[in-house]
């Protein structure tokens, strides 16, 4: 099983792929994790996209291909992947596909949390004092979450229609949130 879990930033992706990963033995593949670490490391692809990811925006779709590529070319994640921040627009989604049908596996569920802006603020402004993360400032915040309405959250309508949406009230304490999880899967 692939799954993508999907949001606007603040939703709660990170938390509820870290719960999946111990539950269901799968690999988190964090796109924005990929990318900080690639600044971190100060490699060439960290010094182009820095400044991109601190202004909110998204980085090119051929830097986070070759990124995606390399995990799904990966036979010990073959089949066990949870997509996190990865398809960010429509490209990226048919992009998806695409690799997939390439090494032979597909998604078999998107799970979308669902959650206001409001409670996004408030959990980007938590996570700033813990993760120390430069584009989690209010502003970028809401930068990002613009992005993700007008860019991102039109990819959900390629899902609908490919019937692998499942939508989850992203509001809820983790555990509940946890227990949807799941029985969708479990469902599966
Ligand atoms: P995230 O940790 O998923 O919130 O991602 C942090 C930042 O990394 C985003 O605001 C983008 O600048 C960049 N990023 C992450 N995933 C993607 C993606 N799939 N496409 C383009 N940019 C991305």
């Amino acid at each position: 099983m692939n799954l993508v879990i999907f949001g606007p930033p603040g939703a709660g992706k990170g938390t509820q792929s870290k719960f999946i990963v111990e539950k269901y033995n799968m690999y988190q593949l964090s796109t924005g994790e990929y990318l900080r670490n690639e600044i971190l490391k100060n490699t060439e692809i960290g010094k182009k996209i820095s400044a991109v990811i601190n202004s909110g925006s998204l980085v090119s779709d051929e830097i986070v291909s070759d990124l995606i590529e390399k995990a799904i070319a990966n036979n010990n994640y073959k089949n066990r992947i949870i997509f996190d921040g990865y398809p960010r627009n429509l490209n990226q989604a048919k992009n998806l596909d695409n690799l997939l049908k390439k090494y032979k596996q597909k998604i078999d569920i998107v799970l979308k949390l669902s959650v206001s802006l409001e409670t996004i603020k408030k959990r980007i402004s938590e996570r700033r004092s813990l993760e120390k993360r430069p584009d989690d400032n209010e502003e970028i915040a809401i930068k990002r979450y613009k992005t993700y309405e007008k860019t991102t959250e039109p990819v959900i309508e390629y899902y609908k229609n490919l019937n692998l949406l499942k939508v989850i009230d992203g509001e809820r304490q983790i555990d509940q949130i946890n227990k949807e999880i799941s029985e969708i899967i479990d469902f599966i």
